[in-house]
């Protein structure tokens, strides 16, 4: 796996949960996580967020404070274009400031209030934002990866340094998905098994380029928001669309040029003449025989095995799909072009006397029709979605009574955010959620040697409905506080510093009320 400058590591709970031995120097008690260290002066904890300086237990991220200004640069760049600069100083009206979790610590166990309940006011309406790193054991990545090319098999194991950490899941339109980590991974195999999940998850979370086998399929390089490289190669291209739709896209361009066109495809592999869109338009049979599963006129499944060659089959040479053709139908010279869905792979062919397809360059007349293929393609992109469950304890740093956190979740009362980012909460029970990792603050994440992750997560809601989930209102301190620095009496650590970042420029603002069920009934 690419480098991580936190990669977890393996951990004796029991060499550090022990006292200090007389005459050496005192170590504090960091109860961050079950693990549960004790750390000497000048040292770092075993998952190097925390560290004993001079006697204090302080977490080692700066917070995180998301700045909503113009001169901040919200609102310009892409993927990850966070502005990150020293906190200033400046005191911000509340609703241009928001704390994220990242860098806020965990108060663990979680009868403990959250590190920081913030109150704001964002156009004239108190809100309440919640604020701490979660914990994770019940986490994992969706990872989609657009190409053609077979990588895997469905339930294939994905392996990380030998270990495995997922499984190969359905094929999407011009994507190929993966399922890793996960508690069964994380919790459920040997030590290492769950110290590699963790790590890859880590990587992969944090932006960073993670190297990946699949059991008989590919060998992968995934990043978030980069193209894969899979089995070396760069991949440039996710495809216009399957081999049916690809005939129907262009079947009016290619009208009168070419007597028949084979669009290539592991799915669905195309033919003109017998497809509708063909058909609609007057082309003549060709007599054409395609050595597949024929479902419906002019779209083929199973055609070749799935590869890494033409349209993700295993083809080198497309003349493997065609069977002889029909020589009541098919005449000698009758041209063939022959494509994949991203049209990297073409070749044109004529039939000879003997009704042989023989290859033959590229007709120019039929160049800009391939070219036409490739521009209609999107670039091939990574993405990594982050997604856990949101339930169990870490809700007890919210409120008394946890399930009315997960109701007023599931009302969209309280928004839900990971570093200020917005996520999709599942319908169903719990609060179990995906975060694109690319519209997070870089760096986001962390772990614990349980194995787990950190990831930071926000609940903003109106004071109102704080107060009436049973939220730890004593607790609550004024935003701008926080912002100067302040942090919650129930907090046992302190803060190393605070950095200020841009919101992603795609990202709502985390406390707008627009985002609640009752601004818009207001309306
Ligand atoms: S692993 Fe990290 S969070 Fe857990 S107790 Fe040790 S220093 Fe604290």
């Amino acid at each position: 796996m690419a480098g991580s400058g936190r990669s977890p590591r393996a951990v004796d709970q029991g060499a550090t949960a022990v006292k200090p031995a007389e005459g050496k120097p005192d170590k504090i008690r960091c109860d961050a996580c079950p693990v549960t260290c004790f750390i000497a002066e000048g040292r770092t904890g075993a998952c190097d967020r925390y560290a004993n300086e001079g006697g204090a237990l302080v977490r080692l991220d700066p917070l995180t404070i998301l700045e909503n200004r113009a001169d901040a640069g919200a609102g310009t760049g892409d993927l990850v274009p966070f502005l990150e600069r020293e906190w200033d100083g400046d005191i911000l009206p509340g609703q241009e400031s928001f704390i994220t979790a990242v860098g806020a610590g965990t108060t663990y166990p979680d009868y403990k209030p959250a590190p920081f309940i913030v109150s704001s006011q964002v156009e004239g309406v108190d809100m309440v934002t919640v604020v701490t790193e979660g914990i994770f054991s019940y986490c994992g990545a969706k990872v989609k990866i657009d190409t053609d090319r077979h990588l895997g098999s469905e339930c294939a194991a994905v392996r990380a340094e030998g270990e495995v950490i997922g499984h190969v899941t359905t094929s999407e339109y011009g994507s190929q998905m993966l399922s890793l980590g996960g508690v069964n991974h994380l919790t459920g195999g040997s030590k290492k098994e769950g110290r590699v999940t963790c790590s890859s998850l880590l990587a992969l979370c944090n932006g960073e380029a993670v190297e990946l086998t699949i059991d008989g399929g590919a060998e992968l390089v995934v990043k978030a928001g980069e193209a894969p490289v899979v089995n070396g190669a760069r991949e440039e291209r996710m495809r216009v669309g399957c081999g049916s739709a690809t005939v129907g896209m262009f079947a009016a361009q290619w009208k009168g040029l070419v007597d028949e066109v084979v669009v290539v495809d592991d799915h669905i592999t195309g033919v003109m003449s017998e497809h509708q869109a063909g058909k609609v338009i007057g082309w003549a049979p060709t007599g054409i025989k395609i050595n597949g599963r024929r479902s419906t006129p002019g779209r083929y499944f199973q055609v070749a095995e799935p590869g890494t060659g033409w349209g993700g089959t295993d083809l080198t040479n497309p003349l493997d799909i065609l069977g002889a053709f029909n020589a009541k139908l098919a005449w000698p010279g009758l041209s063939i072009l022959m494509v994949s869905t991203t049209g990297e792979h073409a070749a044109y062919f004529e039939l000879d006397d003997s009704l042989t397809p023989v290859e033959k360059p590229m007709p120019e007349r039929l160049q800009p029709s391939v070219a036409r293929i490739e521009e209609n393609c999107e670039p091939a992109m990574t993405s990594v979605l982050f997604m856990a469950g949101a339930g169990g304890s870490l809700r007890s740093g919210v409120t008394e009574n946890p399930v009315g956190l997960t109701r007023s979740v599931q009302r969209a009362l309280t928004y839900v955010s990971c570093g200020g980012a917005p996520v999709y909460v599942w319908p169903g029970g719990g609060i179990t959620l995906m975060a694109d990792v690319t519209r997070m603050p870089l760096n986001s994440f962390g772990y614990v040697p349980t194995p787990a992750l950190v990831a930071p997560i926000e609940f903003t809601m109106r004071a109102e409905d704080y107060r009436a989930l049973g939220g730890h209102m004593d607790y609550v301190i004024p935003l701008a506080d926080a912002v100067q620095g302040a942090s919650g009496r129930q907090n046992d650590h302190k803060l190393k510093g605070r950095r200020a970042v841009a919101p992603g420029p795609r990202n709502p603002w985390p406390a707008r009320p627009d985002n609640y069920p009752w601004k818009k009934t207001a309306r």
